[in-house]
């Protein structure tokens, strides 16, 4: 795996192998690397792409500063684990040359996908998304770009930026991997204890719950129900939602036949989780 910190270096090197005939995947990340992570660079791999990762935490997209300084970070492990999975490239660049003195931020219009859940909860988050991943995106230049449906929203967030930036790049999105007990991989999960681990099970048992009881008719007591099971654990939550799963338009009645998503935030001590679940 070739190791790259700067633009010019990432420029030089993809700009051959897409001239070399390469068909280029790339996997955007913060590093601290679990096996969430590592099942989207396998199927970049197996799409027989040439497997771009970067590990960049951003500054930009954190809304809470002490989230940021306390984001973990693991990069010599990170880099065997690419290794280990056969990535091609690792970009690694620092703060300045992503963001160098007297850069100006673009702003995204990203309309009523950026008023709730995660919109609502972190304001100028997904800005700070769309713009390091629309700066990566103008350096990796790939054909595929692979994300996980862990994050839900941001898959729709940055599918949308895509379309504004008018980017050709295809959008791979790849399910959530879980532990056994349930619990969606996160590179948050480090900062819990083992108390808060036990706990943070009842995320994914909420949402498998809410896919169980489903039934056509109002869905207000099936949300509050989760929300309620959820603060019991000592959870405080931000928001227990379903939407429509192509636009995340808020569904309070399901008709029994729309596509429709449960989406959760929720704090366990200073760490907060998300997860979400097709639930039809
Ligand atoms: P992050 O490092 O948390 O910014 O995540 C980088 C990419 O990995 C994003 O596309 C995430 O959606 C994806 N990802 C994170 N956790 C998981 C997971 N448990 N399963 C699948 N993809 C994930």
């Amino acid at each position: 795996m070739i190791l790259i910190k700067t633009i010019q270096q990432a420029r030089n090197l993809l700009g051959k192998q897409q001239a070399g005939g390469s068909s280029i995947g790339f996997v955007p990340t913060m590093g601290a690397l679990h096996n969430g992570h590592m099942s989207l660079i396998k199927t970049c791999l197996d799409d027989d792409q040439y497997c771009v990762c970067s590990i960049f935490v951003n500054p930009t997209q954190f809304n809470n500063p002490s989230d940021f300084a306390r984001y973990p970070v693991t990069i010599e492990k990170d880099i065997r684990m690419l290794e280990a999975a056969g990535c091609n490239m690792l970009f690694l660049p620092s703060v300045e040359e992503m963001y160098p003195a007297g850069y100006t931020a673009l702003h995204y219009d990203l309309g009523y996908l950026e008023t709730i859940l995660e919109g609502e909860f972190r304001p100028g988050h997904f800005q700070g998304v769309c713009q390091i991943v629309d700066k990566l995106l103008a350096v990796v230049a790939p054909d595929k770009l692979y994300m996980g449906q862990k994050d839900y929203q941001q898959c729709m967030v940055i599918k949308k930026m895509i379309n504004l930036r008018g980017y050709s790049t295809e959008l791979k999105i790849q399910p959530t991997i879980r532990e056994t007990s349930g619990l969606a991989m996160s590179s948050r999960n480090m900062r819990l204890d083992d108390e808060a681990k036990a706990a943070a099970i009842t995320i994914s048992q909420v949402l498998f719950q809410m896919k169980e009881n489903l039934r056509a008719g109002d869905l207000a007591s099936l949300k509050q129900n989760a929300r309620q099971r959820l603060e019991q654990q000592g959870f405080t939550v931000d928001y227990v939602e379903i939407a429509d799963a192509n636009d995340l338009q808020i569904v309070n009645a399901w008709d029994g036949s729309r596509s429709i998503v449960a989406l959760l935030a929720a704090f366990l001590g200073e760490v907060r989780l998300i997860d979400n679940l097709v639930l039809s």
